[in-house]
């Protein structure tokens, strides 16, 4: 069996859940050190792309797919936040072009979106962003990778990866984005972007964990 974009209208709903479901703690994580809207800017996006669930779910190819979504986010979130969002799908459309989609393959086209997303932000590991998130997965991804694993084995591991990524943004001093303006006293509250970016990565493993047989 093969993963197709049919899987994006469970995606998309499991995104939009746990968004709903924690969407009181994040403003307040945002409001702590940035401006509380994060929640917002991310829910319009979301709730564009559940207007396009069926459209989504009938693309050709995952490239094409990501393409669509980018291009969605990029338009609808705003903020910080969206111009990284959809330079992720953007890049991760343009590298997945022409391409056999397996697990390395998919490791690889993740890895040029996260990279792209820290060229865009101008941002890196340790700044106390969703990149700490992003990097810490990606690394996960690649090992698993590297060592011949399945995409079984990495699903496994991400959710911890991406919760511990999430975590150690805590103790952190914001160099990026508002929440820099506050410098020292940004320490002690988890960045807003790091929790939304935990909670999305691991909604979407779960459904693709249910759909993947294990090796
Ligand atoms: P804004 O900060 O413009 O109000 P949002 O509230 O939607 O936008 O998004 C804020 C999140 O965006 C932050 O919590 C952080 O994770 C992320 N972010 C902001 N600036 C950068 C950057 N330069 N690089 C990577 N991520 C960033
Ligand atoms: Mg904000």
């Amino acid at each position: 069996m093969s993963l197709t974009p049919a899987l994006l209208p469970d995606m998309i709903s499991a995104v939009a859940d746990t968004i709903e479901q924690n969407a009181e703690t994040i403003t307040a994580l945002d409001q702590a050190i940035g401006d509380g809207d994060h929640v917002i800017n991310l829910r319009r996006g979301i709730q564009a792309l559940l207007a396009q669930r069926e459209e989504l779910s009938q693309m050709e190819d995952w490239p094409s797919a990501w393409q669509k979504i980018g291009m969605t986010l990029m338009s609808t979130v705003g903020g910080a936040s969206g111009s990284l969002y959809g330079t992720l799908f953007l890049t991760m459309s343009k590298a997945g072009r022409n391409q056999t989609l397996d697990f390395p393959a998919f490791t690889d086209i993740f890895s040029q979106g996260v990279e792209s997303v820290k060229q865009r932000g101008k941002a890196d590991a340790g700044e106390k962003t969703l990149l700490d998130v992003l990097i810490p997965v990606t690394a996960c991804l690649c090992q698993a990778a590297a060592h011949s694993n399945t995409c079984a084995d990495a699903l496994k591991n991400i959710p911890a990866v991406a919760i511990a990524g999430m975590e150690a943004t805590r103790d952190m001093v914001a160099s990026k984005g508002r929440a820099s303006f506050l410098g020292e006293r940004s320490r002690g509250h988890i960045d807003a972007g790091a929790k939304t970016m935990q909670l999305m990565i691991c909604a979407v493993v779960a459904v693709l964990a249910e759909s993947t047989p294990p090796a």
